[in-house]
């Protein structure tokens, strides 16, 4: 008789051998090769060298204002992001995203905080941008959520799951150009449950921006439901 893991339990099985690897085996920064704490996972000298990004972004334009603040024509779409995308701030993204790893992600709540002006950290509610029901359980993990569970606790914030949902998934994008792309991702995200937010300051936190769009549709739907929400993300990829 063979034993076969079934395919929804080998996430589960990943989660729980992964800690185990993480202790076990030697832990190299991905940027220079050097011993580097695995929560961490780049050394201190490569994290200190991961550019940053000094002002907030807008979700709709992607213009990153000179006061701090996003540009003057879409209030309410401002996102705060610690990071500029190179290879060492990609190399933690992909680790995040793909090697399942909760330690990494507990380790990223305080730079996220640290990105936030101090009027955001003053926030009701932290909720991370939903991943497609397909596309979690293909994964068994969600960086988005993990990140913002990290961001909650390093700013005392109560962390809330199911409140925003993704109603289409987005697996043909990548072969659409930009504005196409808008189009397709745009009214991706709902609200599955609309009640109980006006006038609450939520975060919302997703890994990477890159066009910015699903932040700009989960952004919109928290406008519409009467909260005062900013988007938090870890890498601005220009
Ligand atoms: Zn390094
Ligand atoms: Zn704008």
């Amino acid at each position: 008789m063979s034993l076969r893991l079934a395919p929804s339990f080998a996430p589960f099985v990943r989660s729980l051998t992964r800690p185990l690897l993480d202790f076990v085996l030697p832990q190299r920064c991905p940027g220079c090769g050097a011993a580097a704490a695995p929560e961490r996972l780049l050394c201190e000298r490569c994290l200190a060298l991961v550019p940053r990004l000094s002002t907030a972004l807008c979700a709709r334009c992607l213009v990153a204002g000179g006061d701090g603040s996003p540009c003057s024509r879409h209030a309410g779409f401002a996102v705060h992001a610690p990071w500029q995308l190179d290879e060492r701030s990609r190399a933690v993204v992909h680790a995040l995203k793909y090697g399942e790893r909760p330690s990494l992600a507990r380790a990223l709540g305080p730079v996220l905080a640290g990105a936030l002006p101090r009027a955001a950290r003053r926030a009701d509610l932290v909720l991370g941008v939903p991943l497609h029901a397909v596309r979690r359980r293909e994964r068994g993990y969600d960086q988005a959520e993990a990140l913002a569970a990290a961001l909650a606790s390093a700013i005392g914030a109560p962390h809330a799951t199911g409140l925003l949902v993704r109603v289409r998934a987005t697996s043909a994008q990548a072969r659409l150009g930009g504005a196409a792309r808008r189009r397709h991702r745009a009214g991706a995200v709902a609200a599955a449950d609309p009640a109980g937010r006006e006038g609450r300051r939520v975060l919302l936190v997703d890994d990477v921006v890159t066009t910015g769009a699903t932040l700009e549709s989960a952004l919109a739907v928290l406008r519409g439901a009467g909260a005062r929400a900013a988007g938090v993300a870890l890498a601005w990829a220009p």
